[in-house]
């Protein structure tokens, strides 16, 4: 399928114009950032493992009747999606506290939330996406208050789905982010979830070992990046059939090259 014209790059997609109107092709790249963008690297073979498995968790999401912008995967790399307007609002889901919420807190690293905690992050990489209130949000019309109500109980559908997904195969749900876009539908705007869920998105620990399967890898320096990633999509039952993935498409694992600002 031949691409458009660059839309927008970001630190791990490229969005280009898609075959039709109100079409994109998403691409998803091996770069890897962190602390916003103070961390940098390649990763080789992640931007296919998120495909995969964004792919394949929106496509089970949308079994349950949660529209989402993935139309269908093209190849390795590259998916076609709706295009959206985006509300530039990161909404992030919690099962259990970690990551910013413990740092800026205080509160102990795994403590189990009573129920899910929604947090919204206005989506600004100058302002390094900063925490805001839901009154922000309706203050400064990023979306509105009923918008607001509908993308909070998708928000805790999801996170229901991905929990029960996930504990079936051995890895908790602690934490992830979501982005939600509109789209025109008869003259009427429709919320429908866009971008990836990914390791790259979610903080997933094996439940036994406690393990992480995520970014935190690269994050933290923990190394094995791909390898974790590969057990997710192989948890899934993406990639039983290729079982060894890693030296057939990427060649052998190799060492992360880090640059630090
Ligand atoms: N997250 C993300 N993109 C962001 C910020 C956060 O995908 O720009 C995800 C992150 O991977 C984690 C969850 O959202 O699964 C919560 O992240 P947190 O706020 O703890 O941020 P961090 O500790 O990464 O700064």
């Amino acid at each position: 399928m031949n691409k458009g014209k660059k839309i927008h790059e970001g630190k791990a997609k490229i969005l280009y114009e898609g075959p039709e109107k109100g079409t994109a092709i998403q691409h998803f790249k091996d770069d890897a950032t962190a602390f916003n963008n103070l961390k940098k690297s390649s990763v080789e073979g992640k931007g296919v493992l998120n495909n995969r498995i964004s792919e394949h968790i929106l496509n089970s999401l949308n079994q349950i009747g949660i529209k989402t912008h993935l139309i269908k995967r093209l190849n390795m790399r590259e998916q076609l999606i709706k295009l959206v307007e985006i509300i530039p609002v990161e909404f992030i889901v919690r099962n259990i506290a970690t990551g910013s919420l413990t740092k800026k807190l205080g509160i102990p690293d795994g403590t189990i939330l009573s129920k899910p905690l929604i947090e919204y992050s206005y989506k600004n990489d100058q302002l390094g996406d900063p925490l805001v209130a839901r009154e922000h949000i309706i203050e400064f019309n990023w979306a509105s208050s009923l918008e607001l109500d509908l993308i909070k109980d998708y928000c805790l559908r999801i996170n229901d789905f991905m929990q029960g997904m996930f504990r079936g195969v051995g890895i908790k749900l602690v934490d992830f982010k979501l982005e939600f876009g509109r789209l025109d539908k008869a003259g009427n705007k429709e919320i429908i979830l866009a971008d990836e869920i990914s390791p790259d998105t979610c903080r997933l620990w094996d439940v036994q070992s406690e393990k992480k399967l995520d970014k935190d890898r690269f994050r933290k320096d923990l190394g094995n990046i791909i390898q974790a990633y590969q057990e997710v999509a192989r948890r899934l039952g993406i990639m039983h059939e290729e079982a060894n993935i890693s030296e057939v498409q990427f060649g052998k694992p190799k060492a992360v090259n880090l640059k630090k600002k």
